[in-house]
Formats: C-alpha cells, sequence, structure tokens
C-alpha cells in the first residue's frame, strides 16, 4: 500500500508537497520557518539575552525545528559567536582580592573612601599630597615645566594619570623615571601576583612660580594583569579590583606599558587587551598612549634600523587594540619610548635621557600626555556601565526586539506562509482532478488519495531517506 502511494506522490515531484498542520510541531508563527529566517531572529534575541537564556532558546529552537544539523549549527552559533562577543560576565570572575581590602594601608582606598577621593579631587580638595621633590631633581626640568604650564594654564587643577601593563613591562619603574624619585617598588622577578592592585601616588608642584605652582600630579600604578600563578592568564580579579579603585576618578591620560625589544604580539598580550577592553570599555583607548620601555636598545634585528624596528612593533599593537568601530575609521594610538635603566644615554649638553634615535625620551613623553590632555576635554570616568557586555547593555531592547519578531511573523510571515499552502493546495487538487479524469479514461478504478495526514507521513519518511 504504501509503495503504490509513493509512486503516486513521486509522479507530482515538482509540486510542492503540502504540510498539514495538524500533525506537524508547530513553533509560535505555525510553522515553516526558512533557516534564514530563524537564524535572523535568533541572532536578534541572542544579542539581547543572557548567555543562559541563549543556550536555553538554542535547544528550544532546536526541539521545535526537530533536525539535528540545524539544531546543532544554531545552538554552536548562538554559543560561539554570541557569547564570544558578550565576553565572560563580571560574576564570573575569580577575585584575588578581598573586598574593602585597605590598598595603601591607610586605609584611604576603601570602596566609598575611593569614590569619595575621586569626588573630591574633582571639586580640587587634596588628598595626602606631598610636594613633588624629584621635579628638581630632573635633569628634564624646565623642559617638562614649561608643558605644564600649558596644563595649568588650561584650567587643569590635577594631572591624572593611569599605568596599565602585564607585570615586568615597567610601570613602576616608568612612575618612578617620571617622579625622579623612587617612590613605588620595582621587581625583577614576578613568581606571584602583586598583593596590590592600585597604587596611588599625588605629588603637588612647588617652584615658586605661580604659572603652575598647586598644579598636582596624580599617579596610579596599577599591577601585573596577567595572573602568573594561575599560568600566565588574565588576571580578572585584578582587573575588577583596579576598576572599582578607580571608580570615579577622572583619568585624563591612560599609559598602557609594553616593551619595545619585543618582537610579536602573543595570544596573552590580546587576551589582556581584550580585557582591558572588556572592563573598562572601548573608550579608554581613546585616553591611552601606548608607552615602550626598554627603548635604548643596544642592537636591532638585521635588516632592520631601529626606525623601522619600533614602526613594526607599534604597528603590531596598535594592530590588536581596538580604536574605533571600523579599521579605517580608527585615529593611530600614540605611542611614546621610554627607557628606565640608569645606563640610558644621556645628551651631554642638557643632561637629558636620550634614545638611539637621539631624541630625549622623558620630555617626549610628558609633550605626548599633555597633547592628549589638551585635546580632549573630558577625562575618563570608570562607570561599571561602560563594560562591554552586549547582552546587559541592550537588555533595554527585548520587549521591542519581540514586538518586532512577532509583528513580522504575524503580519509578514504567516500571510505568506498561508497563501503559499493554499496555492500548493490548489495545484494538488488540479494534479489529483487530472490524474482522475486519466484513469476514467483508461476505464480504470479512480486513483486513491492518501488523506493530507498519511501524506505528511510518507512526505517524513521520503526526507529520512
Ligand atoms: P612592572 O611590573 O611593570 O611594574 O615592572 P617594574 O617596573 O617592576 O620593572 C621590572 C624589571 O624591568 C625591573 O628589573 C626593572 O629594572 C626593569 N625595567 C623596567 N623598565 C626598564 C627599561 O626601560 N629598561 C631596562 N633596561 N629595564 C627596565
Ligand atoms: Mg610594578
Amino acid at each position: 500500500m504504501f509503495n503504490s502511494q509513493w509512486q503516486c506522490l513521486s509522479v507530482r515531484a515538482d509540486a510542492a508537497r503540502p504540510k498539514p498542520p495538524e500533525v506537524r510541531p508547530t513553533c509560535c508563527f505555525d510553522g515553516g520557518f526558512s533557516s534564514t529566517t530563524m537564524v535572523y531572529m535568533f541572532a536578534m534575541l541572542a544579542v539581547v539575552l543572557g548567555r543562559a537564556t541563549r543556550a536555553a532558546l538554542s535547544l528550544f529552537i532546536f526541539k521545535i525545528n526537530g533536525s539535528v544539523g540545524h539544531g546543532a549549527y544554531l545552538v554552536l552559533l548562538n554559543l560561539r559567536v554570541f557569547g564570544k562577543m558578550a565576553g565572560p560576565r563580571r560574576e564570573d570572575y575569580s577575585y584575588a582580592y578581598a573586598d574593602g581590602e585597605d590598598i595603601e594601608g591607610d586605609g584611604q582606598q576603601d570602596d566609598g573612601a575611593q569614590q569619595a577621593e575621586g569626588a573630591e579631587l574633582d571639586a580640587g580638595v587634596a588628598d595626602d599630597v606631598q610636594p613633588w621633590t624629584g621635579l628638581t631633581l630632573l635633569p628634564e626640568k624646565s623642559d617638562v615645566t614649561e608643558l605644564l604650564k600649558d596644563v595649568h594654564k588650561a584650567g587643569h587643577k590635577q594631572l591624572t594619570v593611569l599605568l596599565l601593563g602585564k607585570s615586568g613591562v615597567g610601570k613602576s619603574s616608568l612612575v618612578n623615571s617620571l617622579l625622579g624619585e623612587p617612590v613605588v617598588r620595582v621587581q625583577a622577578f614576578k613568581l606571584q601576583a602583586d598583593a596590590e592592585a592600585t597604587m596611588t601616588i599625588v605629588r603637588h608642584i612647588s617652584v615658586g612660580d605661580p604659572e603652575i605652582d598647586g598644579l598636582r600630579i596624580k599617579l596610579i600604578d596599577t599591577c601585573g594583569l596577567e595572573d602568573p600563578e594561575a599560568g600566565d592568564t588574565v588576571n580578572w580579579g585584578a582587573l575588577s579590583k583596579i576598576a572599582e579603585d578607580i571608580r570615579g576618578v577622572s583619568i585624563d591620560v591612560v599609559l598602557y606599558v609594553d616593551r619595545l625589544d619585543l618582537y610579536r604580539v602573543d595570544p596573552l598580550d590580546k587576551a589582556i587587551i581584550a580585557a582591558v577592553t572588556h572592563t573598562f570599555g572601548r573608550q579608554i583607548w581613546c585616553r591611552t598612549i601606548l608607552a615602550l620601555t626598554h627603548s635604548a636598545l643596544m642592537q636591532v634585528p638585521p635588516g632592520t634600523s631601529y626606525d623601522s624596528f619600533v614602526d613594526g612593533r607599534i604597528r603590531l599593537l596598535r594592530g590588536v587594540i581596538p580604536r574605533g568601530p571600523l579599521p579605517f575609521l580608527r585615529s593611530p594610538l600614540p605611542a611614546v619610548l621610554v627607557e628606565n635603566s640608569e645606563t640610558c644615554p644621556i645628551n651631554k649638553d642638557n643632561g637629558h635621557r636620550m634614545l638611539p634615535d637621539d631624541t630625549e625620551w622623558l620630555v617626549g613623553m610628558v609633550s605626548e600626555v599633555v597633547d592628549l590632555v589638551l585635546a580632549r576635554r573630558q577625562a575618563y570616568k570608570y562607570n561599571p556601565r561602560m563594560t562591554s557586555k552586549p547582552s546587559q547593555r541592550f537588555r533595554w531592547l527585548l520587549p521591542l526586539v519581540i514586538a518586532a519578531e512577532i509583528f513580522f511573523g504575524r503580519r509578514l510571515l504567516r500571510p505568506a506562509l498561508l497563501a503559499n499552502r493554499h496555492r500548493v493546495e490548489a495545484v494538488e487538487d488540479a494534479v489529483w482532478s487530472l490524474r482522475w479524469q486519466q484513469r476514467n479514461v483508461l476505464g480504470l478504478h479512480p486513483p486513491h488519495r492518501p488523506s493530507k495526514e498519511a501524506a505528511w507521513r510518507l512526505e517524513q519518511m521520503y526526507d529520512d531517506d
């Protein structure tokens, strides 16, 4: 019996086959979605929903769709692409630091006090400020003072610089070099994560010149962003603690510190940059200067000059730091060279520290910092909402997306599917009527037209084969 029906059905192979809705598992829009439509709708939902919800939805779609390949594809698309986009959730981070830990050991850095500190500093109130004695010892004192005068003239009372980067790249050494005094501890070897996430130093200038006196320099040194104890992975706990410590503090410039004398950007570097973006938001890179330490290279690889080596290294790092939505819209990340070593060559005329390309790095760096401060009026202020979590940020879009999908399904998709079904049924009727006439002419008994349910079952068998 099935065989004869099979033959009948195969005769009308080019006619669209009916699918009675009463026996087919239905989804919310009456079934029959094309894979493109489903992927589209699912993509919209996936952007606005949380990861667990996305996984559940994937499985739901897998169930209603009834096709293993299709369902698995959606599950993968959802979990891998959108899961990656959303990044890890803040709650998942393993905190390496106890909440409310006293960072500087003087009770100033707990969460509440830190926020108050940010507000106070913005209002111009000093907080544990010491005179910048190291300035008088800096060989570059006069140039640095001239540059900082522009900042003061522009109405800034304080210049806040945050240093970020892996451990051992020279962040703490750079703080000491900039201030001209050993204020933070420099460590040659790092076997375990730092006990402190941030170390804040505030100095005020008092050189007897009213054009600059009173200006404060605030340097925020941070611990390494990788976790040496966890096999060199991103130290999410440290990042979260840094974020908490700088919450509400106006950051004028971020120095992203790395070494010049390296030839590649490895996966850990990329992961750290992605983690910084995820934690602080993309906007942090708009206030960032790339600072490359170990710049007094004695030797560069054969076949390259110092300049081409520097260009290559900067290009490598710029390539992985997100600056704008599209590569061609990116403004290049400013970059400066640094040499913290005491063996850095000196300009015999003025005592300034020099690099192999004859530039004076400290003056160059301060000049770049001042340019950035003067170019952009709005300082960076960390706010947890900046954290790049599309699933969180666009959650408010959820009702709109669902409404749009319901509208799309009811007003466009369903009428189109119904019209198509009616068309198919009309063709079916015509085919069976013609067949009936042909058999009648030949004196045969009328053809046996299967019920809709039986036709659909046969069609499923045909599909499975
Ligand atoms: P941090 O972990 O990023 O704070 O790195 P540190 O400032 O503690 O420096 C780690 C090691 O690198 C120390 O031994 C420093 O003396 C050395 N160092 C840092 N910057 C430079 C540099 O520009 N040139 C040279 N030659 N050594 C540096
Ligand atoms: Mg350090």
